[in-house]
């Protein structure tokens, strides 16, 4: 896609997770053919930004050759309609200690048939799906199209998954619940059957599940769903007073045991989520010298490096300090977020990333308020509500809101000031939350 500092390119990693050596062609391609810059994006995928005029092809065979796109795509680049593989797992599938199930395999099976149904390049790339397995660390903020998430099943001692459409699992009992669950075997089925009910019942206009159920009840897809498939859904009054266990968004940043306890995963928040080919060769040499380690992209725009061995925690930890990312909450950096701003995007009111780092620099260790800066209204930069927002009114300039109120047809929230400098937003933010986050793995007297 074109824009301001050059073309766009979005890589889709299947589960976020990048091999070292895919960290290695990337850096290698950024370098070669764009402006050396790649982004994590909210949905744990990257974007490569400043994509040099004339060298999309080899730029996209280069990805290619390192397998970043859909599985039999290498020998043919027009394959790569890579638009279907919006499946977010937890960074920490797999190795979270509080996870009910390895999510691992499923998502594997749903991005199978993902990529081997051609009817689905007809969704939207925007179309999401999540697949939750009870992790401590993982996003629940994203609505998402469909939605899984695992729960415990009392009647059989046993693992099943709720699930919902066109919003979040909930967590809290004014959160809407989920519409039933199903045997952990049947998710993948379900979930492709799923798809298929909503390109059956969706009207050209209807890009997501939110505006099928606009025109549908969910009571309508669920039969549908079930008539295609012959899957038993479980609906009963239990499965709608289900909540999901809080998560712990904190655990992406530092080291923490996994269920392994002899390992750990270990992350860090690269500034606004980007990287240069410098910090992915970095990331890369880690993986390679911490044997068994994998390297994830977060949907806080973060990485995470697993199964590191104790003994080489701090080692890890200065390393990837060493290459710039932020590892530890009390870094103001790493509750800072910003779109490409007026630098790379012609919609931008004013530069949101400069800005970003501005506010960052001004922001006390106690001020644990999560800001958002947006160039304009469409919100690239986070698909949740930020508790704060900074909408971009002119150049420096910004509204600033608190939480976002449907009613609201900015979609912010209340707004808190008009007009701020990044000065003036700096001082009302750091009196905005309090009390201070507590240092990671130390008792919190808070
Ligand atoms: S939020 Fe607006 S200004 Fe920022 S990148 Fe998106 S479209 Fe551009």
């Amino acid at each position: 896609m074109p824009a301001l500092d050059g073309g766009i390119c979005r890589v889709k990693l299947a589960r976020g997770e990048l091999s070292a050596a895919q960290a290695l062609a990337i850096a290698d391609t950024i370098d070669e053919h764009a402006c050396g810059i790649a982004d994590i994006t909210n949905r744990a995928n990257l974007q490569l930004r400043g994509v040099k005029r004339g060298h999309e092809e080899p730029l996209i065979a280069a990805l290619l050759r390192a397998g970043l796109g859909p599985s039999g795509s290498q020998d043919n680049m027009h394959a790569f309609a890579d638009d279907v593989r919006n499946v977010m797992v937890s960074p920490t599938a797999g190795r979270d200690a509080g996870a009910m199930i390895d999510t691992s395999a499923i998502a594997d099976d749903i991005l199978a048939r993902l990529q081997s149904d051609k009817r689905f390049t007809a969704l939207s790339p925007k179309f999401a799906l999540l697949l939750d397995g009870g992790e401590r660390l993982a996003m629940l903020d994203h609505p998402h199209d469909i939605w899984f998430s695992a729960a415990r099943d009392p009647r059989r001692d046993d693992v099943l998954f709720a699930f919902g459409l066109a919003g979040c699992p909930p967590v809290a009992e004014k959160h809407a619940g989920a519409v039933a669950a199903v045997a952990a075997s049947n998710v993948a089925a379900l979930t492709y059957a799923l798809v298929h009910t909503f390109l059956d019942l969706a009207a050209p206009e209807h890009t997501r599940m939110r505006d099928l159920l606009a025109v549908h009840s969910v009571e309508r897809v669920l039969t549908h769903v079930e008539s295609k498939t012959g899957i038993a859904l479980l609906r009963d009054a239990s499965i709608e007073r289900w909540r999901r266990a809080p998560a712990d968004p904190s655990l992406r940043l530092g080291a923490h045991r996994q269920r392994d306890e002899r390992r750990s995963h270990v992350g860090g928040q690269p500034v606004l989520g980007r990287m240069n080919s410098a910090t992915l060769r970095g990331l890369a040499r880690l993986v390679k010298d911490n044997d068994g380690a994998t390297l994830r992209m977060t949907p806080w725009q973060s990485v995470l490096l697993t199964d590191i061995d104790s003994a080489y925690i701090a080692a890890t930890l200065q390393a990837l300090e060493a290459l710039g990312l932020a590892c530890n909450a009390r870094d103001p950096l790493t509750r800072v977020i910003a779109c490409a701003g007026s630098t790379g995007c012609a919609k931008s009111l004013a530069d949101a990333k400069a800005d970003a780092m501005k506010l960052a620099a001004h922001l006390p260790a106690h001020a644990n308020a999560q800001v958002h800066l947006s160039g304009c209204p469409r919100s690239c930069a986070a698909a949740h509500r930020a508790p704060y927002t900074l909408l971009a009114v002119a150049p420096g300039r910004y509204d600033l809101y608190h939480t976002r109120d449907p009613r609201d047809p900015t979609g912010f929230g209340r707004c808190l000031a008009r007009g701020l400098t990044i000065d003036e937003a700096a001082g009302m933010l750091s009196h905005a939350a309090r009390p201070p986050i507590p240092p990671f793995d130390e008792p919190s007297d808070a």
